[in-house]
């Protein structure tokens, strides 16, 4: 491959002087100069004027040109903005019209497009067309001309770059044995034509290198024993199709449908050294891109230096590929025909749909968690409330005991332990009030011990307290269980009896009297010691004045009174 590269840039705009007394202006125009001088490259190279010549052969308005086309077409987007060259393209149509009258026909053509266009440079895009700008040395006299992939080898133009593109067949043979490596007979297609020769010396040049893989050339037979003896391959068979022009008899044909008809008659994997020939149905191979090579192009169009490089890629046919069940394909092959994989085609959805199910999860996960929380403290909270509840319960029940025994404590006498003053004085009120209701009469014993003092002071305090005890039990014995006796003094009993008459109470009271009178109590030196009590009777009755408690304690206190001054151990009815 031979390459050079020219540089079109233009030179820096004349800058403009400035005259004295004109400073202002002059620094505006300086800047303009300025400006001038810093855009007129890409101005210049918008202006550029290039014409693309594609291949006069019969693969014209091919899929290669297509090929070479979009490649160009992409690294011209890609590299050029705002300063885009005015490209002009042409193609001879040499399969319609013939390649004669294609040849013929384009000289005087191309003589009176473009006998006003200027322009900056000629480009050919394959091997036909740069060989027919080369036999006319007379078109576009001083445009510099670049003949991309001339297709002789060794060629230099005499009149311009040349940029060979050369096939590296040893990948090329190489990629069928790593793909499809029970491959044990390579069958090379070709035909006679020097350019397909020069391609299969290359290939006999690298046979050396697979040992295990037997070659075959088939570049001289007609079509027809070509699609016959491809279709009695076998197993372990392999074509390797370069592009094929003609037969032996001279038959012309078309590349690509030579290639699809021998992928349909053959059994055996079809490969290929050429983009344009990797078509549904043929697997492809290391092959020369006519995107490269459009790339290529495109370099020169925008006058930059353009380096061939290599202008092969692995190029496979994805349905073919998987029906010859090829294996371990080089990494970064480019796959035709591949369907769209559901994976690439909705990444982003798919990510995202799993974000948001990974974040709903981790919500559903908080949430969970949360109420789990949430449920374990309110079980806690709930056990807490029964703990006090029950805690209140049992207070409560401490509180009535205590207040039961203090109101106990505070109604009962420590001594005798009958009522004491403030529990008769309650229950006479009681009793008045309900009497009053009822209409039933309310009487009331007040009980003295006689002459109290002597025994305390004859028998000391202790015999004192065990008569005041034995009294009060007699006189509770001696009672009714609805009558009440409470201990009203320090030897003074009131004993209350409820719906009971002034009679009735004095009999009672006179009974009492006699049961205390018999009562015996035991000194310390076993002396038995008699007492006596004197009472005063009284009672509220339905005839009476409205009693108070106080009213009917006094008329018993009074009756009493006289008890005693009558001298004692007797019964008195106030
Ligand atoms: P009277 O026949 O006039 O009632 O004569 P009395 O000695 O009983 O006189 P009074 O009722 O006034 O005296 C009561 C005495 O009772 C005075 C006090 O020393 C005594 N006393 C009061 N309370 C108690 C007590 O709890 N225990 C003892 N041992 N004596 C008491
Ligand atoms: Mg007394
Ligand atoms: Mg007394």
């Amino acid at each position: 491959m031979s390459s050079s590269h020219r540089t079109a840039a233009p030179g820096p705009a004349p800058a403009v002087r400035p005259r004295a007394g004109q400073r202002a202006r002059a620094l505006a125009a300086l800047w303009c100069g300025l400006a001038l001088w810093w855009w007129a490259p890409a101005w210049a190279a918008g202006q550029r004027q290039v014409l693309v010549l594609y291949s006069l052969g019969a693969d014209s308005a091919s899929v290669w040109q297509t090929l070479v086309h979009r490649g160009m077409v992409e690294e011209l987007a890609h590299q050029s903005w705002g300063d885009a060259p005015g490209i002009f393209e042409e193609r001879f149509d040499a399969i319609r019209v013939g390649e004669q009258a294609a040849v013929d026909s384009m000289p005087p053509y191309l003589r009176t497009k473009y006998a006003d266009v200027h322009l900056d440079a000629i480009v050919t895009e394959n091997y036909l067309a740069a060989r027919f700008l080369s036999a006319h040395p007379e078109l576009f006299p001083g445009v510099p001309r670049h003949y991309v992939n001339h297709g002789r080898r060794d060629w230099r133009p005499a009149d311009g770059d040349g940029y060979e593109v050369l096939s590296d067949f040893e990948r090329a043979i190489g990629v069928i044995a790593q793909v499809a490596p029970r491959t044990r007979r390579i069958v090379v297609v070709g035909d006679q034509t020097p350019r397909v020769q020069e391609w299969i010396a290359g290939v006999r040049a690298v046979v050396p290198r697979f040992q295990r893989i037997a070659f075959e050339f088939w570049d001289d037979q007609n079509f027809d024993q070509l699609y016959a003896k491809a279709a009695a391959l076998g197993p372990g068979d392999a074509i390797f199709m370069l592009a094929t022009y003609r037969d032996k008899s001279g038959a012309k044909g078309v590349p690509p449908e030579i290639a699809r008809k021998l992928a349909q008659t053959s059994p055996a994997p079809v490969f290929t050294h050429v983009q344009s020939l990797v078509l549904p149905g043929i697997v492809g191979g290391y092959v020369i891109s006519g995107e490269r090579i459009g790339r290529v192009i495109a370099r020169l169009v925008l006058g930059q230096p353009a380096d061939m490089g290599s202008a092969q890629d692995f190029v496979f046919d994805y349905p073919s590929a998987r029906r010859f069940h090829l294996v371990d394909a080089p990494a970064g092959a480019q796959w035709l025909n591949r369907p769209p994989d559901t994976w690439e085609t909705y990444r982003w959805q798919i990510i995202a749909g799993l974000t948001l199910i990974g974040l709903e999860g981790v919500l559903i996960t908080a949430l969970v968690l949360a109420l789990r929380g949430r449920r374990q403290s309110m079980a806690a909270l709930h056990d807490e409330r029964t703990q006090l509840e029950a805690r209140v319960v049992q207070r409560t029940l401490e509180l009535m005991v205590a207040n039961t025994q203090l109101e106990h404590q505070a109604t009962t006498d420590p001594l005798t332990g009958i009522g004491n003053r403030r529990k008769m004085t309650e229950q006479i009120g009681k009793e008045l009030e309900r009497g009053r209701r009822s209409r039933r009469p309310l009487a009331l014993l007040m009980i003295d011990i006689d002459h109290f003092k002597r025994i305390n002071d004859t028998h000391g305090h202790e015999v004192g307290d065990r008569a005041i005890v034995a009294v009060a039990r007699a006189v509770t014995d001696g009672m009714r269980s609805v009558d009440l006796v409470s201990r009203f003094g320090g030897e003074e009993f009131v004993a209350l009896m409820p719906d009971t008459d002034l009679r009735v109470a004095a009999v009672a009271a006179e009974r009492l009297r006699a049961d205390v009178a018999a009562l015996r109590i035991s000194g310390d030196d076993g002396v038995q010691i008699a007492l006596t009590i004197s009472v005063g009777v009284a009672a509220s009755g339905p005839r009476g004045t409205p009693d108070t408690p106080s009213l009917l304690l006094v008329r018993a206190d009074k009756a009493l009174y006289r008890a005693k001054k009558e001298g004692r151990d007797r019964v008195v009815v106030g």
